[in-house]
């Protein structure tokens, strides 16, 4: 495995900012993962796991450590009576393994189409799309164990999937993911009940859709509200969208009557944020130097070329004060800031 030294990371990144990495190397298995770890401990220097870099801002004065891309690629199928397990190593894109779980009719992933990233990221965040959750499908998760210096399986339960949120990022800096185990039927089942898709499917005059046209509904929608990332350097949605107690949501509600909210349970209420930053703060589609509010989706920021890190920073203050000052309501980044000690 060669270590490089002084590589952008910018090209690494879907947002297509960022500095140097003092360090850099490519994982493509078990070893060299070690290999890396081992170096980073030698020449004690911090080091950081890069994915598909589709969710990372890497600040302009780069990372001074090792920066080592999962490459660790592989997909086993299993079948089993009425289902399928998929063994899938870390490095593999996401959508890709996505696309081919579709095509060999197997359910339960076609929900998540077109979200950009690397499966070994998936758990981490606990991705979401259109009603649908990876934990809903994920059987367990083999990581290394940076406490324990061991290889660890962690069942479902372990994981501590929650919105938007796992294990992972409890205990960020914890655990290397190596590979994701998903368990998924081959058995029809499909949810289409989102809005987006009810209105997609209604536009089609398509009552009883199939796998395949549900994977294909969700890759157009996202097309319409998401920018291509071969076109245009982005992180997709900058925030995550607010959960408030119902109290805070009815005061939204009545002093904003045609804000959707949607419950969480009898004590909370999720906020679509994208509605609040449009109609509330007005920041969809504004443009500041070389950063703006991409115009189809206000939780997304783009760099429209040639932006830093601290641009993208600054805008991203003013959008959650100006929501703090308006609403009340804190919000908080869903991409992450590469920093030394994470
Ligand atoms: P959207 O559909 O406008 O939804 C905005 C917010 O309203 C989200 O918090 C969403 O919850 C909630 N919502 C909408 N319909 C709902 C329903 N029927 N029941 C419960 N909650 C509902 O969002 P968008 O920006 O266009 O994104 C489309 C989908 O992609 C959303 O599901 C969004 O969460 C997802 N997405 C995920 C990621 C990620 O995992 N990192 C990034 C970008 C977008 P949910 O989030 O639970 O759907």
């Amino acid at each position: 495995m060669t270590i490089k030294e002084n590589i952008s990371l910018k090209d690494f990144t879907t947002f297509k900012i960022g500095g140097n990495a003092r360090f850099f190397c490519k994982a493509s298995s078990e070893d060299e993962l070690l290999e890396a770890i081992g170096f980073s401990k030698k020449h004690k220097v911090p080091f950081f796991i890069l994915g598909g870099g589709s969710n990372i801002l890497v600040p302009d004065a780069g990372f001074p450590g090792l920066v080592i891309k999962m490459e660790l690629k592989g997909v086993v199928y299993e079948e089993g009576e009425k289902t399928t397990k998929a063994i899938v190593q870390a490095g593999e894109n996401w959508d890709g393994f996505v696309a081919d779980t579709v095509s060999r009719g197997l359910y339960g992933l076609e929900n998540l189409s077109s979200i950009p990233g690397t499966v070994g990221a998936a758990p981490v965040q606990n991705i979401g799309a259109y009603g649908t959750e990876v934990k809903n499908t994920v059987e367990s998760v083999y990581a290394l164990d940076l406490k324990k210096d061991e290889f660890v399986t962690l069942s479902n339960a372990e994981c501590r999937f929650d919105y938007r949120d796992s294990l992972f990022k409890k205990e960020k800096g914890r655990y290397v993911i190596l590979s994701v185990t998903f368990v998924l039927s081959r058995e029809k089942s499909l949810n289409h009940s989102y809005k987006d898709l009810t209105e997609y499917f209604g536009r089609k005059h398509i009552s009883k859709p199939t796998l395949a046209q549900v994977r294909d509904a969700v890759v157009e929608i996202r097309k319409g509200k998401f920018p291509d990332l071969t076109h245009v350097g982005t992180a997709g949605s900058f925030f995550k969208n607010p959960v408030v107690s119902v109290k805070k949501a009815e005061e939204l509600v009545s002093k904003y009557p045609e804000i959707i909210t949607y419950s969480v349970n009898s004590k909370f209420t999720k906020i679509p944020l994208a509605w609040i930053l449009d109609h509330v703060c007005g920041f969809k589609g504004k443009q500041k130097g070389s950063v703006g509010v991409y115009k189809n989706q206000a939780l997304v920021l783009v760099n429209h070329g040639g932006a830093k890190a601290v641009d993208v920073i600054a805008l991203a203050q003013e959008m959650l004060e100006s929501v703090y000052e308006k609403t009340g309501i804190e919000i908080e980044p869903e991409v992450e800031y590469v920093e030394v000690g994470e």
